[in-house]
């Protein structure tokens, strides 16, 4: 029997190495993508989830019958509560209200207990990562099992998964020759995770972040002032702040990507590779492409694929409103 996993714990990570035809064409360097999409629940943030977790039992913060509480996009809350379910944990998610229906109503028929609340900068009390927090706190005295704040921008057992797990991975698929990294931030997690475990491995592999445009991360890095500029309709990622898991990274710059550069990307790729991936996708490999330009030919360059198109249909298959907004549409719809 090959390749039979006992839960879904154990189905989280190994995923492969996808080439991408067309990146690798236009630079003359071997483009992979790393499919996390095929975790259990659909994205790279099952690994957040997954170290979270271990970090809060490891901590004896939380047994059978606890609660998780997390602030997300939405991924690591369905990667929590999915994983929380297999456990024996409950989970309360608080979302921005205007993340895709998408991943509400997944949050929702999953079981999780999703609190919405409307967007506002880190600076105010009503964001929610905050209001995550400060819920955790309320709710701890409802449960005798433990009430967790996961905390994934800050808590670096994020980034800390990714060092144990997708950095030795992408190390081991590529037989060690890999030359450049390339990613998004969100928490900052995978970019901290897997950067640190490559620089380790080899100093000279190129690590840059890409950024979308309207998170201040990119002018941190080239400039050294936390400045924003535009905006995108990419999802769980870019950040107005330096996490505690981004703050591990070792980055040797950045590209700022536009939602013009990255949806063509997203859709040639389901026309001709038959890939259907989601919107930070785009901005992963347009940073891919990007930094092919610069350091190849011939070079070997990984970005990851962090989830598909599914959870984004309303906003990238919905012709009016990425007309409204002057984006770019897919030509068949
Ligand atoms: N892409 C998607 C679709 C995500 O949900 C996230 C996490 N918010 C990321 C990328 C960024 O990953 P990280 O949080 O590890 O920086």
């Amino acid at each position: 029997m090959v390749n039979i996993k006992d839960n879904f714990l154990q189905s989280i990570g190994n995923t492969p190495l996808i080439k991408l035809k067309a990146a690798s064409e236009i630079t003359g360097c071997n483009i992979y993508g790393k499919a996390e999409y095929l975790n259990p629940g659909g994205s790279v943030k099952d690994r957040a989830a997954l170290a979270l977790i271990k970090d809060a039992e490891e901590k004896k913060l939380i047994s059978k019958g606890g609660m998780i509480v997390e602030g997300t996009a939405g991924n690591t809350g369905i990667g929590l509560c999915l994983l929380g379910n297999s456990l024996g944990y409950k989970t309360t998610i608080v979302m921005n209200d205007n993340q895709t229906q998408e991943k509400k109503d997944t949050l929702i028929n999953i079981g999780a207990d999703l609190r919405l609340v409307p967007p506002k900068p880190y600076s105010d009390d009503g964001n929610y990562v905050k209001v995550a927090g400060r819920l955790a706190e309320e709710l701890k005295n409802s449960n005798n099992y433990g009430v967790v704040w996961a905390n994934q921008f800050d808590n670096t057992a994020n980034a800390k998964g990714h060092y144990e797990t997708t950095g030795p991975e992408i190390w081991d698929q590529t037989e060690g020759k890999v030359d450049g990294f390339v990613c998004a931030s969100g928490t900052g997690g995978t970019i901290g995770g897997i950067s640190s475990f490559l620089k380790e491995k080899n100093k000279d592999v190129k690590i840059y972040l890409s950024d979308p445009a309207g998170s201040a991360l990119y002018n941190f890095i080239e400039n050294g002032e936390l400045k924003s500029e535009g905006g995108s309709i990419t999802e769980g990622i870019g950040s107005s702040r330096v996490t505690a898991n981004f703050a591990e990274a070792k980055i040797d710059g950045a590209f700022s990507i536009d939602d013009h550069e990255s949806l063509p990307l997203l859709y040639n790729l389901i026309k001709e590779e038959g890939l259907s991936l989601g919107t930070s996708c785009g901005v992963n490999i347009a940073g891919a492409i990007r930094l092919g330009k610069l350091i190849g030919p011939g070079k070997t360059i990984v970005t990851i694929l962090c989830d598909k198109s599914d959870k984004y249909n309303s906003k990238m298959f919905n012709k009016k409103f990425l007309q409204e907004k002057g984006l770019p549409t897919p030509s068949w719809i």
